[in-house]
């Protein structure tokens, strides 16, 4: 299984993998081997699409030297090409899209006894999506008909149940977790906010929350595995019970957090427009939930947020994050910035500047805006050329790495609880670990095992890591 993508992906290929176990197939990292390949794709980026492509003409020549090799395509790019990419790469046997988890062992082994190919990409179910439901089955059915020549589609009963039916992914099924410490937990998936750059909602559809119960169940499963973090995932956590109004995201943290044998309970994304005081208090109150708030601001001028779509300004967000400095003084705080949006001006890029002195993020992921053909920003004028952008970008990371750079200095001597993760990737005798911030730190190892939780004094801080010493 190869994935793509973001941290979503990620657990969604976790999940997939789950259910693949349930018939017996087993992940291996020889591809010539395999009886199966999937690719869990993502289409946030153009040049990811690319890279996909790339991946499926070279399983071509494995399919031909292996014709009863199995090949299937999932995830976002699934969701958004569906049949074409079988119009284009017949060699592919199957196409399902991003709320079909539930499907993959049903298609694979109908595969397995029938051949031929087969497309799913309806994101409905009835009780959240019905008239979604209902355009998309017609789009796949009317991209069946495309495919017929080439192979069997799905029957029209099929195609009903997909569309119309109770199953999707929410419930949850089996797990074939990565790593051994931190697990992913989806909360939610899709998402309703539409940014102007984003092709999320239109690939992963409207937002649907899982039941607490089975979020609750999920992660007591994963501690009773051994597993002492839990992350829960989703494009916008705290809209979480919006649509079954069962509990809200504080709620459910409460109920994470009351998990018995949990250490570290983390969460991403936020939509800085739906972070609510009751979600600031539960982390304040909360034993085991991690002071880092991810809050992705993405621009620092009102003009540009509100080309974004972000519906929100600098003032609502220099509100939002003085009430969570207030209720969380040593919280981390994080963000993600794009630059180069169609219609930056010099102006706006020095507004930018300007806030991020203000705001002080602990880090910043940064990015070059990339046009996303799909999406309405992809189409607006003033275009900013390359150039510009990536001077831009220099400057941007100059102010944020000194920023960094100045907050973790001013951890010198402090003493931080981290929990061990392993050795580091250049030096063998220095393991690392993360503070309940997020932050990594390296220190020489003696006889710390991984999931301990051990202090750690510290000695040398720098931009992106901290050194210390075990005290
Ligand atoms: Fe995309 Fe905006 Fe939804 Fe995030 S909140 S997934 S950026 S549309």
């Amino acid at each position: 299984m190869l994935v793509y993508g973001c941290q979503m992906n990620v657990s969604d290929g976790e999940r997939m993998a789950g259910e693949l176990a349930t018939i017996g197939y087993r992940q291996t990292d020889d591809m010539a081997a395999a009886d199966l390949i999937l690719i869990n794709t993502c289409c946030v980026r153009e040049t990811a699409e690319d890279h996909v492509y790339g991946k499926i003409g070279e399983i071509k020549r494995l399919k031909a030297q292996k014709p009863e090799l199995i090949f299937g395509i999932t995830g976002c790019m699934a969701q958004k090409e569906a049949g074409r990419l079988i119009a284009r790469a017949p060699h592919i046997d199957f196409v399902l899209g991003t709320n079909k988890i539930h499907e993959l062992t049903r298609v694979v082994q109908d595969i397995e006894q029938h051949r031929g190919h087969v497309v799913d990409t309806a994101l409905g179910s009835a009780a959240h999506t019905y008239g979604e439901g209902r355009e998309n089955a017609a789009i796949t059915a009317e991209r069946g008909q495309v495919l017929t020549g080439q192979g069997r589609k799905l029957s029209e009963t099929e195609e009903f149940t997909a569309a119309y039916g109770q199953l999707d992914d929410l419930a949850g099924g089996p797990v074939a977790r990565g790593g051994q410490l931190s697990a992913w937990v989806p909360i939610m998936y899709g998402c309703n906010n539409f940014c102007s750059y984003c092709i999320v909602p239109y690939v992963r559809g409207r937002e649907r929350s899982r039941q607490p119960e089975d979020v609750v169940r999920e992660v007591a499963a994963a501690v009773a595995e051994g597993y002492k973090e839990v992350t829960l995932l989703g494009q916008n956590v705290n809209s979480y019970g919006k649509d079954h109004g069962r509990a809200d995201f504080a709620d459910l943290l409460k109920m994470v957090d009351a998990v018995p044998g949990i250490e570290r309970v983390r969460f991403m994304t936020s939509h800085p427009k739906d972070l609510s005081d009751k979600v600031i208090a539960a982390i304040r109150d909360g034993v085991h939930l991690c002071e880092h708030i991810h809050l992705p601001v993405q621009y620092g001028s009102d003009h540009i947020l509100k080309a974004m779509n972000r519906v929100y300004t600098v003032a609502q967000y220099r509100d939002l994050v003085q009430r969570i400095r207030a209720a969380l003084p040593q919280a981390a705080l994080t963000t993600d910035l794009i630059v180069g949006f169609p219609g930056e001006t010099a102006d706006d890029f020095q507004q930018m500047l300007a806030f991020l002195q203000e705001i002080r993020y602990d880090s910043a992921y940064t990015f070059i805006y990339s046009p996303r053909s799909g999406t309405p920003a992809a189409g607006m004028p003033d275009q900013v050329p390359d150039d510009v952008k990536h001077q831009r970008l220099e400057q941007l990371m100059a102010v944020q790495n000194k920023i960094s750079a100045e907050i973790n200095a001013a951890l010198q001597g402090t003493v931080q609880e981290i929990m061990v993760e392993g050795p580091s990737k250049n030096d063998a005798a220095m393991w690392s670990g993360r503070t309940r911030t997020n932050k990594l730190v390296l220190f020489p190892h003696a006889d710390e095992q991984a999931g301990d939780m051990v202090q750690i004094k510290i000695k040398q801080p720098q931009t992106w890591l901290l050194k210390g010493v075990r005290v």
